[in-house]
């Protein structure tokens, strides 16, 4: 059986939630100012006084000191409950269920979406850190795909393109699946394979307004678009830019067995020097064996 007390629990008396609260601090200021401010031990001991201090209140200047002391207690109370969540650690890695993968700050994993059949989401784990019961939590930064930006996927977008974007999460550990690597650009470039687990990011994605950084990047070919890294382009000789095949009227078969290539501008200014400065005996000129270079 439970007891029924007409009296409230003590400790809800003196807690910071309860109406008493603020009359219970200003009580406690002229009881124990010359005392410790961080320690409210010593109320219970005091109660039968208290009545005899709150009739002393009714000076103005006393209630404006109070007053004072009590928003002081409040400043000091709501920056320790900013510091410290009760049992919480930050961690340096974590293994994930039922593999041996280690995870840490810094790694890209993949996590598992709510619908199965659309593809892992990816993220960068900023920060790991365990409650009191264990429950371990990561702090991560999205990735987006393409397809998942507000401008949506476009041609120059590769296959394995991801986009870091300024949107931040909390996932529990148990939704991660894997570990992969976002490579730069640059380096995704010069990988002679590319497994499943390798994605690359050349921008940085502004999740509200769909806007990217850097918001320019070169263009190449006659079409004018950026370089997407699963489509085979060729080099001209003579102006060193860089050419789908099929702008070039060419299958991706011709443009592989290509040794050398000059794009359509270049060859006209070859055949124009060579009009002036030869005279043309014979009206087709000799092709010059290509080479094909990515
Ligand atoms: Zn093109
Ligand atoms: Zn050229």
């Amino acid at each position: 059986m439970t007891s029924l007390s007409i009296f409230p629990d003590p400790a809800w008396i003196f807690s910071f939630n309860s109406p008493f609260y603020l009359p219970v601090v200003r009580v406690c200021f002229f009881v124990y100012f010359p005392l410790s401010f961080d320690s409210f031990t010593f109320i219970p001991s005091i109660l039968p006084s208290l009545l005899h201090f709150i009739t002393k209140l009714a000076s103005k200047n006393l209630i404006f000191l109070a007053f004072q002391f009590t928003f002081l207690v409040h400043k000091k109370r709501t920056l320790l409950m900013a510091k410290t969540k009760p049992g919480k650690k930050d961690l340096d890695s974590y293994t994930i269920k039922g593999t041996n993968k280690v995870v840490r700050p810094g790694d890209c994993v993949l996590m598992r979406p709510l619908d199965s059949d659309k593809p892992p989401y990816v993220a960068r784990v900023e920060k790991i850190d365990s409650d009191h019961r264990n429950n371990v939590k990561f702090r991560v930064r999205w990735y987006y795909r393409p397809e998942e930006s507000i401008g949506g996927r476009r041609q120059f977008h590769g296959a394995k393109e991801l986009f870091l974007s300024d949107h931040y999460d909390v996932q529990s550990a148990h939704t991660i699946e894997g570990k992969c690597v976002v490579h730069t650009f640059k380096n995704y470039t010069k990988l002679e394979n590319v497994g499943a687990e390798d994605y690359f990011c050349r921008f940085e994605y502004k999740a509200a307004t769909g806007g990217f950084t850097p918001d320019r990047v070169a263009v190449y070919c006659k079409c004018e678009m950026p370089y997407n890294p699963d489509d085979l382009m060729v080099q001209c000789e003579g102006c060193k830019d860089w050419f789908h095949p099929s702008c070039m009227d060419m299958t991706i078969d011709e443009a592989k067995r290509l040794d050398q290539f000059l794009c359509s501008d270049c060859t006209s200014e070859v055949d124009a020097k060579r009009s002036l400065n030869t005279f043309p005996v014979s009206p087709s000129l000799e092709v010059e064996p290509k080479r094909r270079r990515r």
